[in-house]
């Protein structure tokens, strides 16, 4: 087995305790490669803390989360733009629209997440979408692009229409958390019809566990849940799905 988590907060103090203990129990378990998405300037730290430790297995990626973006915008921007001046990073992320906790800063959002796919371009840097309640104001800001670099829609949980609207976007992949496996949230019926080539794994650990754990923190080692949703969805086995979303994954991060 060899699956990838392609987005993972696996750096928050939530995981202080027993973070090398899970990353061992995910490894063990074919969990290989995982994926960080910073959030603002005060996760900068322990994900390049945790990135050193395992430098095999886990990326960091570089950006502003648009939960974090408020009136210091420019200056959050400016310490992003400071570090991919210094360093690699495997993508810019996350960056998007949030619009279900707070829409005060809706201008500032949009400006930023503008600003980073501009930075994503220069750098050709794949881009990792956050999108919540604005699907409408980040596919219009995507479609005013008439180059774009590859991405991934972080957490989709979206129709079947948006999902074909991200496909036909060119090089973007969907990624599936554990909402497909929670009851009634119609994320399974949407991926049941969608090619596995259009589709990487996530956890967005410590968030949104999978069944039977959900409401608890989120583990690496849970993907397997996901990955066994998804392959049953798709009538494949297991390993077959990981090789190929595997694969998608590394198509969009460029280090297969
Ligand atoms: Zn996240």
């Amino acid at each position: 087995m060899y699956l990838a988590d392609t987005h993972t907060h696996l750096y928050s103090k939530e995981f202080n305790t027993d973070r090398d203990a899970l990353i061992s129990k995910a490894m063990a378990n074919g969990v290989k490669k995982f994926y960080l998405p910073n959030i603002d300037s005060g996760s900068i730290a322990p994900m390049l803390e945790l990135e050193k430790q395992y430098p095999e297995n886990f990326f960091a990626m570089m950006g502003l989360h648009p939960c974090s973006v408020d009136a210091g915008v420019e200056n959050e921007l400016a310490m992003v733009k400071n570090w991919l001046q210094q360093r690699p990073f495997v993508a810019i992320g996350e960056i998007g629209i949030d619009l279900y906790w707070d829409k005060t800063f809706f201008e500032q959002q949009q400006h930023a997440f503008k600003t980073q796919i501009n930075w994503a371009l220069e750098y050709n840097y794949p881009i990792i979408i956050h999108c919540r309640e604005a699907f409408e104001p980040i596919y219009e800001i995507l479609k005013s692009y008439a180059k774009l670099p590859k991405g991934i829609f972080h957490c989709f949980s979206g129709t079947l229409e948006q999902a074909h609207k991200i496909i036909e976007l060119g090089n973007f992949k969907l990624g599936i958390g554990g909402v497909v496996t929670f009851k009634n949230s119609g994320l399974d019926k949407v991926v049941e019809q969608l090619d596995t080539e259009h589709l990487v794994l996530e956890t967005d650990a410590p968030y949104l566990a999978p069944l039977p754990f959900r409401g608890k923190r989120n583990e690496p080692v849970y993907i397997l849940e996901v990955a066994k949703k998804i392959a049953a969805l798709k009538n494949i086995g297991i390993e077959e799905l990981g090789k190929i979303t595997t694969a998608n994954a590394e198509f969009i991060f460029g280090n297969g």
